[in-house]
C-alpha cells in the first residue's frame, strides 16, 4: 500500500470513529471494537485474525504500547506504531477522601474535564464513571447538572475510565461493580454507552459480568425500551426521587416529558433474569420528598416491581438550595419501606470531603480552576416554590 493510500485510510477511519489524538495524526484504538480492527487490519494487508491478537491485547491484557505485543511480527507492530495508539485520557488529578474513596480527574480534550470515582468496600470496589461532558438533564439536587453540556464521550472514553482506574489501582479489583452514574444521563449517549458496554462483558475482552454494571438513568423512557431490547443489558437502575409529578418536574425536569406513570410502565415491561431486581434511587431532600407520605406513596407507586431501593440522603452543597434531611426521618422513611418488606438500603456518602459523593461530580479544583467558574446561575425562586421552600 502507497503511504498516500495508508493516511487516506486512516483519516477515513478517524472520521468515522472520531478518535485522532490530540497533538499528533495518529488514531487512538481504545474502544474499537473487533470489527473495526479487522477493517483496520485488512487495510493494512494482514489477516484478519490479527484483528483479534490487537483486541485482546487492549482489552484482555490491557497492554498499552505496540512493544508489548509480542505476539504481532516487528514489521507490523512498526506500521502500527505510525498510524495508532492505544491511549487512555490523562489523570490531571486524583484527589483522595478521608473514607478510600478517590476521585479522578481526567482531561478528556484540552479544556474538557470529567470525573470517575473508585470507591472501596469491604466486600467489593466500585468505579463510578462518566458517560457524557456535563449534562443536560438539570437536576435540580445535581452539581453536574450545573454545568454546561459539552458532548458525548466515545465508547473509548467510557471504557478507558475503566481501564485506567484499574491501572492507578496497581491490580485486577476484587468483585468489581461499575456503575454508570458519573457526569451526564447515559441513555443520552446511547450508541457510545451501549457500544462501551459491549466492549466491557465481551468474553474475549474485558470479560466483565453484565450483572456486575449498573445503568443509571433519569428516565429517557424510549432508550429504555431500547435497552430492553439489547442482547446484553447491564442492571438498571432509575433516579426516581419524587412520587408525585409536581415535585418531579421540578427536581428532574426530563419528567415533564415522561412522567411517573410512564415511566414505571416501561420498568414494569423490562426484562429482568431470576433474582434481578431494579433499582430504585431515591435521593432524600427535607420537607421536599421525605414525609411520610411520600414513603407511602413510594410504596403504592412500585407495587408488584421487581426491586430494591437505595436511599441516598441529599449531598449538602453551595450550589444547590437544597437540605438533607436529619437522622430520624431518614430513619422513618426507611421504616416505612421495610414494614412493607421493601429491600431498601441507607446510602451513606462517600468522598463527601473531596467532592466525590453522588451529585457532586463538576471538577472541582480550586488548584487548577474549577469547572464550576464563572458560577451557575442561581436556581430560580419560583422552582423553590413550587416546591413548597
Ligand atoms: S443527576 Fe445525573 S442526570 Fe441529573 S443532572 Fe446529575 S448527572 Fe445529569
Amino acid at each position: 500500500m502507497t503511504p498516500k493510500l495508508e493516511r487516506a485510510i486512516v483519516n477515513c477511519f478517524k472520521v468515522r470513529h472520531g478518535k485522532q489524538v490530540v497533538g499528533t495524526d495518529k488514531t487512538n484504538l481504545v474502544g474499537a471494537s473487533l470489527e473495526e480492527l479487522t477493517s483496520v487490519v485488512q487495510d493494512l494487508s494482514e489477516p484478519s485474525y490479527r484483528a483479534r491478537q490487537i483486541y485482546a491485547g487492549i482489552y484482555c491484557r490491557r497492554l498499552r504500547s505496540w512493544e508489548q505485543f509480542t505476539d504481532l511480527s516487528k514489521g507490523l507492530r512498526k506500521r502500527l506504531e505510525d498510524a495508532y495508539v492505544i491511549e487512555y485520557p490523562p489523570v490531571a488529578k486524583t484527589f483522595e477522601s478521608r473514607d478510600g474513596t478517590r476521585r479522578y480527574l481526567f482531561e478528556v480534550s484540552p479544556g474538557q474535564k470529567i470525573e470517575s470515582v473508585f470507591i472501596p468496600e469491604e466486600q467489593r470496589e466500585t468505579f463510578c464513571i462518566s458517560s457524557q461532558v456535563g449534562c443536560a438533564v438539570e437536576c435540580l439536587f445535581c452539581v453536574t447538572g450545573k454545568l454546561p453540556m459539552r458532548r458525548n464521550l466515545s465508547a473509548g472514553e467510557i471504557v478507558a475510565q475503566v481501564l485506567s482506574l484499574e491501572q492507578c489501582r496497581g491490580c485486577a479489583p476484587k468483585r468489581l461493580n461499575i456503575v454508570i452514574m458519573g457526569m451526564g444521563e447515559p441513555l443520552h449517549n446511547y450508541e457510545n454507552v451501549m457500544k462501551a458496554v459491549r466492549l466491557m462483558t465481551d468474553k474475549e475482552g474485558m470479560a466483565i459480568s453484565p450483572r456486575r454494571i449498573t445503568l443509571s438513568t433519569s428516565g429517557v423512557v424510549p432508550q429504555i425500551k431500547r435497552l430492553a431490547a439489547e442482547p446484553v443489558i447491564p442492571n438498571l437502575a432509575i433516579a426516581l426521587n419524587a412520587t408525585t409529578d409536581a415535585v418531579r418536574d421540578v427536581l428532574i425536569p426530563i419528567n415533564r416529558k415522561w412522567d411517573i406513570a410512564t415511566l414505571l410502565d416501561a420498568c414494569r415491561r423490562f426484562p429482568l433474569e431470576r433474582r434481578q431486581r431494579i433499582t430504585f434511587e431515591y435521593v432524600l431532600i427535607e420537607e421536599v420528598n421525605d414525609t411520610p407520605e411520600d414513603a407511602r406513596r413510594l410504596v403504592a407507586l412500585l407495587e408488584g416491581l421487581r426491586k430494591k431501593i437505595n436511599l441516598i440522603p441529599l449531598n449538602a452543597d453551595p450550589w444547590v438550595p437544597l437540605r438533607t434531611p436529619s437522622e430520624d426521618r431518614i430513619l422513618a422513611f426507611q421504616k416505612i419501606l421495610t414494614d412493607h418488606s421493601i429491600t431498601v438500603y441507607i446510602r451513606r456518602p462517600r468522598g463527601q470531603d473531596v467532592s466525590a459523593a453522588c451529585g457532586m461530580l463538576a471538577g472541582r479544583d480550586q488548584a487548577q480552576g474549577d469547572l464550576l467558574h464563572p458560577p451557575p446561575k442561581p436556581v430560580e425562586e419560583s422552582a423553590l416554590a413550587r416546591l413548597g421552600l
